[in-house]
């Protein structure tokens, strides 16, 4: 879905920000950058007042403690109450639908004044302007789970949580491109006036709204701007900590992005990761219907409004086969688990005489090829110990498989625990079926497992793609 590199783009210096910031990095660019750039030592005692970065301290630390000192010695009015909850909503989704699915992730396209109203309402978030916001999170998706990701989980949940905004980065996040953002009118208007738009969406405007609607301006300013953002912030930080911390990994587990519906709820929708980070440029974040996911719910309302448009959605097919490779993957394990026949290739080939002789010294019957040696199971026969004992030093075949009586699958699978020996001369042609047990004419098996299966004859030149 991504365009690929117009031919048209000239190779830019440094300072032309139209062009990819990523066009002339090196192939090995991740392993190359890690091993050749140093990240700033780890916060200690010493280097505390240096490393901090003051700005963020304030705003994330400082401000939850002037909401509650104002709570404290202000009533909460329940107008003020319900308004502060809708302008979380309002910020909120200025955050999940405009920074994150549409610039960060280009997921849809939004007309001109969806784009103004998304700009304003994600400054409300203030958590930076949409061109820092995203270049980030185009690290965070590209380099998940490295020291280039800004946010890396496996730097703990309090890192990806808030740590990394409190700190100076330790590193530089890795390069992503960001010069379509660069191009785009509404992204330079919101950076350049960012500072304005925060201080009139954070805090002007829930208090000019309780101060006018029902005359509570130090509750709309307290509950609808203070810890409204405070609720804000840690809303969206979630989707960088619990969204790679609590849950499934229905899609694919080789990083830490989960699934889960508390995640969701805490996030306005953004709490199944782990489909997000496979299919990032899918407008949803729940594919299910019953699934919580008011972003995309907005989204998809702003296409019926004609406000919205292009909404990306990943090949269900593709979808679909990721969610298989995990359940298989589990079923896999289960699989190991478990205690399975001899093959005929781990058994001693015992000739017809040699089974003869050897039935007079211990219960063995021949059943489809293989001799079972009986003796731990005879008298627990459900249709009793004589059938059995009658059978020793024969062929039961036939009498197994609904001569006598058709036994069940259960009855098959155990039989096959009970072998010792491969007849000489084999199976009888025809019984090939019937040596195998039914618990393992399915089974799962990985590609270089399958033998001749599994392995590639299809080199033949002069056809299909290399014709
Ligand atoms: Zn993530
Ligand atoms: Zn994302």
């Amino acid at each position: 879905m991504t365009p690929p590199p117009s031919h048209k783009v000239p190779l830019g210096t440094a300072n032309d920000e139209h062009t990819p910031a990523d066009i002339n990095i090196p192939d090995n660019y991740v392993e190359h950058t890690l091993k050749t750039t140093k990240p700033l030592p780890p916060l200690s005692w010493q280097n505390w007042q240096t490393e901090i970065n003051w700005l963020n301290f304030f705003i994330l630390v400082v401000t939850p403690f002037i909401g509650l000192a104002g709570a404290m010695f202000t009533p909460l009015r329940w107008e003020t109450f319900v308004f502060s909850i809708v302008y979380y909503f309002i910020t909120g989704l200025g955050i999940t639908a405009g920074y994150h699915r549409l610039w960060a992730h280009r997921s849809y396209n939004a007309s001109k004044p969806l784009q103004y109203a998304l700009s304003i309402m994600g400054a409300g978030a203030v958590e930076g302007s949409i061109k820092w916001w995203s270049r980030g999170h185009r690290a965070h998706h590209r380099y998940t789970d490295t020291d280039l990701d800004p946010y890396n989980a496996h730097k703990g949940f309090f890192y990806s949580h808030i740590g990394w905004m409190l700190l100076k980065p330790r590193r530089k996040p890795g390069v992503a491109d960001v010069s379509d953002l660069t191009k785009s009118e509404v992204v330079r208007w919101q950076h350049k006036h960012y500072i304005s738009l925060i201080l009139i969406m954070g805090f002007l405007v829930p208090t000019l709204v309780a101060w006018l609607g029902w005359g509570d301006a130090k509750g709309g300013y307290v509950y609808a701007g203070v810890l409204r953002l405070i609720f804000v912030h840690h809303s969206t930080f979630c989707v960088n900590s619990l969204a790679h911390w609590l849950g499934e990994a229905p899609f694919d587990d080789k990083h830490t992005p989960r699934d889960h519906v508390i995640t969701a709820l805490c996030t306005i929708g953004e709490g199944y990761h782990n489909f997000h980070h496979q299919f990032p440029m899918d407008y949803r974040n729940a594919i299910k219907w019953w699934q919580y996911d008011p972003t995309k719910w907005f989204i998809w309302t702003c296409q019926k409004v004609g406000l919205a448009s292009h909404l990306k959605v990943f090949p269900d097919n593709e979808v679909k086969k990721g969610q298989l490779t995990m359940q298989l993957k589990k079923l896999r394990a289960t699989q190991e688990k478990l205690a399975w026949p001899s093959d005929s290739n781990d058994l001693p080939v015992v000739t017809w005489e040699s089974f003869q002789e050897q039935a007079q010294k211990r219960p063995l019957i021949l059943i489809s090829g293989f001799i079972h040696d009986v003796s731990t199971f005879t008298t627990e026969h459900p249709g009793g110990a004589h059938l059995i004992i009658k059978m020793i030093g024969k062929d039961a075949t036939t009498a197994f498989f609904g001569g006598v009586y058709d036994h069940s699958n259960a009855a098959h699978n155990l039989l096959a625990m009970k072998r010792v020996g491969v007849l000489q001369g084999g199976a009888p042609h025809g019984l090939e079926d019937k040596s195998i047990p039914p618990s393992q004419r399915l089974k799962i098996a990985k590609y270089n497992e399958l033998g001749a299966y599994g392995s590639s004859t299809a080199y033949s030149d002069g056809e299909g793609m290399l014709g």
